[in-house]
């Protein structure tokens, strides 16, 4: 195959976001796919863009990212079906509204819009949440787009500056000089591509591209099961996203399953019932004892729900870093940079995260500090 300024390995949001910017910046970039563009967890996201994850540089992030998603919406080709929805979090006991109480003092500090809401207000405003909550909070910043239609028309868009996306090609092994000290080619299951830059946006498997090179990235996949339903009619849910506040809890990486109600609101009307979180390894199976208890979880906050009928349900895997930070950074190996682990905002934060990886493979300064997303700072942990 013939040689390429830069190599992306993974046709998600990610990837597709990378090899965008790239082109964009004027380079020749090959996109590599082992499946075809958007066939893992981008494809079975919901499309919250989440303003409001903290650390602060994850809200930075987040904040970034959904301008450049406004400028993307002008230029693609699909329709991506963003929205200004803005978000709400809903609690159903007083320890539930004082974790949000905290956050919401937290997110001040940092300029992000956000308010406590009672109870009252909060049924006022979403009259089909059920009566027995105590209050909650709402994010006005926050958005929506379809994640499927979105990582598709950037890929388009990046193939009409030039990439060169292959799918059906896994990358099977990376080569390196004779010192190991940097990046020669990269081994696919369909030939050599010979280039000296890889960005490895292989998602839940880029721990395993990192192997082939001899780095340390301990993302590891983390399950989410969604169920869906149809039919409902359009104004359900008044600001399309109300997430129960023991989400911000099932976000700690210290339980094997974690599940709070999250439900969604899509353009076409139908609902996507989450969250879940689950370390399975690469199992991407359904677990039906999960889907039960998001749907218990989901009918306590919105008790129509139980008359309503799901239509599918499926499940895919975030990339998680131990951390809960995205990396996006250059590595020990000269030409080998990763823009993975997103864990749950990897569809809020794909846009920045191109953006920024470019901007660190051409020596530019950075849009945001990105010290903090250096793959480094797990070199000597395992
Ligand atoms: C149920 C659920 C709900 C979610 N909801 C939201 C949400 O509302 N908002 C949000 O921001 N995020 C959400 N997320 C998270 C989001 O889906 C992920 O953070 C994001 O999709 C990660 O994108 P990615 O490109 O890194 O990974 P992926 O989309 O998984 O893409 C990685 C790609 O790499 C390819 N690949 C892997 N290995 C190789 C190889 N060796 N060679 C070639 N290709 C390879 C894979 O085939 C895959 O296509 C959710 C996730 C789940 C599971």
């Amino acid at each position: 195959m013939a040689n390429s300024d830069v190599v992306v390995i993974g046709g998600g949001i990610v990837g597709s976001c990378c090899a965008y910017y790239l082109a964009k910046a004027g380079l020749k970039v090959k996109l590599v796919e082992r499946g075809s563009i958007c066939t893992e967890s981008s494809k079975a996201c919901q499309g919250h863009l989440f303003l409001w994850e903290l650390p602060e540089i994850n809200v930075k992030l987040g904040r970034e990212s959904k301008k450049l998603y406004h400028q993307l919406a002008e230029e693609l080709d699909i329709d991506i079906e963003l929205r200004d929805t803005g978000s709400m979090s809903v609690a159903e006991n007083p320890a539930g509204l004082n974790t949000l109480k905290t956050t919401i003092d937290e997110l001040h500090k940092y300029g992000v819009k956000c308010e406590l809401l009672d109870a009252k207000e909060f049924i006022k405003r979403e009259p089909n949440i059920s009566p027995q909550i105590v209050g909650g909070g709402y994010f006005p910043e926050d958005g929506q787009l379809n994640p499927l239609l979105t990582t598709i028309a950037i890929a388009m868009a990046a193939q009409k500056m030039g990439v060169e996306i292959l799918t059906n090609t896994e990358v099977v092994g990376i080569e390196l000089s004779k010192d190991k000290s940097s990046v020669k080619a990269i081994i696919t299951s369909r030939g050599k591509i010979e280039t000296s830059t890889v960005v490895n946006a292989a998602g839940a498997w880029s721990g395993l591209i990192g192997e082939m090179v001899g780095v340390n990235i301990p993302v590891i996949p983390r399950k989410g099961n969604l169920l869906v339903v149809g039919n409902v009619p359009d104004n359900f849910i008044n600001c399309k996203i109300i997430l129960a506040s023991g989400y911000l809890d099932s976000l700690k990486g210290d339980k094997k399953v974690a599940v709070a109600a999250n439900v969604q609101q899509t353009s076409d009307g139908s609902l996507l019932l989450g969250s879940s979180r689950e370390f399975a390894g690469f199992d991407k199976a359904v677990n039906p004892e999960v889907i039960s208890q998001i749907a218990k979880r989901c009918i306590k906050f919105f008790p129509a729900l139980a008359g309503m009928q799901t239509i599918r349900s499926w499940a895919g895997l975030r990339p998680y870093s131990p951390d809960m930070l995205p990396i996006i950074s250059d590595s020990a190996v000269k030409g080998f940079y990763v823009a993975s682990g997103h864990e749950g905002v990897g569809i809020t934060m794909g846009p920045i995260t191109g953006k920024l990886i470019t901007q660190i493979i051409m020596k530019q300064k950075t849009d945001l500090p990105v010290e903090q997303l250096n793959v480094s700072r797990f070199a000597k942990k395992k």
